[in-house]
């Protein structure tokens, strides 16, 4: 089976993915790292975000590996970027304040959208991100799209940088939210909607465990 999850910033897919990826013995990928590692290598590089076509062409070369393993510091895999470990570094403020606009960009949909479909070619694949079961693989077996409020997210966010021992203010957190909402919605392409033949969840009153049985529900329904 294919099966995809779709949402906004910090809507719980990225956790809820893994645990079903993990429970079924498929392989969990999240697209979000791949619109990372290209904004982080546009930084890196002194890039302006706003240069459409050096940041396409960046794009078009840039070899994106996400492995299973990696050191032992907490993290669920390892982002290499032309071979650089940038799994904590894709994470960063600058990069999340530009990765919306990099995503924007036709010519960098498109370089990521073909390696997505090749990555979910061999099936059994839990494929997460804003636009998979619209774009990347309408054709998926189950589609799931989770809703959350801005405000139930930026309390997910502040808890989790709490855990981290990192500073972040809660206030600072929601403006960071809704502002990438702001711009997943309306990007002229791919922009943040559910599929048709999504299923919606709320999660706002939900946990993780919930959710995750839930979606085993929808998977042997849909098997
Ligand atoms: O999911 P995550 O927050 O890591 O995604 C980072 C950004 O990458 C999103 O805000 C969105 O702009 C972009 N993205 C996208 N399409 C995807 C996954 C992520 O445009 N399939």
């Amino acid at each position: 089976m294919i099966i995809t999850i779709d949402g906004a910033a910090a809507s719980g897919k990225s956790t809820v993915g893994a645990l079903l990826a993990q429970s079924l013995g498929y392989l969990y990928f999240d697209t979000g790292v791949m619109y990372r590692a290209v904004t982080w290598a546009a930084l890196d590089r002194r890039l302006e975000a706003n240069n459409v076509e050096q940041v396409s062409q960046l794009a078009e070369t840039l070899t994106i590996d996400v492995l299973p393993d990696g050191p032992n510091d907490g993290r669920q895999y390892t982002v290499l970027a032309d071979g650089r470990d940038v799994t904590w570094a894709i994470r960063s403020p600058a990069v999340e304040k530009y990765v919306s606009l990099v995503s924007s960009y036709p010519r960098v949909r498109a370089a990521l959208t073909a390696q997505q479909r090749r990555i979910a070619s061999a099936g059994r694949v839990v494929m997460v991100g804003r636009d998979i079961g619209t774009v990347v693989l309408p054709d998926a077996d189950l589609k799931v799209f989770l809703r959350a409020s801005a405000e139930e997210r930026a309390r997910r966010r502040y808890r989790d940088s709490q855990a981290q021992g990192q500073n972040a203010g809660y206030q600072e957190i929601l403006a960071a939210i809704q502002e990438r909402d702001k711009q997943d919605i309306e990007k002229p392409i791919s922009p943040l909607v559910p599929a048709e033949d999504a299923v919606i969840i709320d999660t706002d009153n939900l946990d993780i465990d919930t959710v995750v049985a839930r979606l085993k529900e929808l998977v042997t329904g849909a098997a």
